[in-house]
């Protein structure tokens, strides 16, 4: 085959060095999404996620396992074009910009923090979030990316949600961590203040309230 330089180096072999698939967390049930473990080889960084859902399976992040990693870690790595400088989380192996003709990019820790591109407010949800109906889901722009990441927006009225609101990193406990996306949320930068009401907001609260009322009602 063509050596392609612009392709990441891939090992052929990986020896995992922290194994952790047997460590369990929470019951497994024949419904919903439970974390099982993880492995990881620090030498070749890969990463592995075990999850069930139904049954048990694995999840390679291969050429991202060092985003999948940082979760674990509390860190946000993303990744740079060493030509152009545009940097993207989630992460992308290679520069989208054709001018770069497919540079490979570069790892880098993003500040944990970022603003509202956009966001919808979800009024009904997979199990394991019926509870915390209504909530928001935005998609965040993280320190400066080219691209934006979807994930819960927390810490606010839902109705309070606005574009380009300045939002910060939230991290789950450490041993609640999966290597996953819902290791953190997002909540409201420490300094931000919603602007006051205007009727799209009065609009937005009054489609709450049924959903409110709903989940009081659940068991
Ligand atoms: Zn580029």
């Amino acid at each position: 085959m063509t050596k392609d330089d612009r392709k990441h180096y891939i090992p052929d072999k990986v020896e995992y060095g922290e194994k952790h698939p047997d460590k369990f967390r929470g019951d497994v049930e024949e419904d919903g999404f439970h974390f099982c473990g993880y492995d990881y080889d620090s030498e070749e960084e890969q990463f592995k996620v075990y999850l069930h859902y139904d049954q048990l399976y694995y999840w390679k992040y291969a050429e991202l396992s060092k985003m999948g990693k940082g979760l674990l870690d509390g860190e946000i790595w993303g990744t740079k074009c060493p030509e152009c400088g545009d940097k993207f989380f989630p992460p992308r192996v290679n520069c989208w910009n054709l001018d770069c003709n497919l540079e490979k990019t570069e790892w880098i820790k993003l500040k944990p923090e970022g603003y509202v591109h956009t966001y919808t407010i979800a009024g009904w949800s997979g199990r394991s979030s019926l509870k915390r109906l209504p909530f928001v889901l935005a998609y965040v722009v993280v320190d400066g990316c080219k691209t934006a990441v979807a994930n819960e927006l927390r810490g606010i009225d839902p109705w309070n949600a606005e574009f380009e609101m300045p939002v910060k990193v939230v991290w789950a406990d450490k041993e609640d961590r999966r290597g996953t996306i819902t290791d953190f949320h997002f909540e409201p930068a420490d300094d931000w203040e919603p602007s006051g009401m205007n009727p799209e907001k009065e609009r937005m609260k009054e489609l709450c309230e049924p959903v409110y009322e709903w989940v009081k009602s659940m068991k």
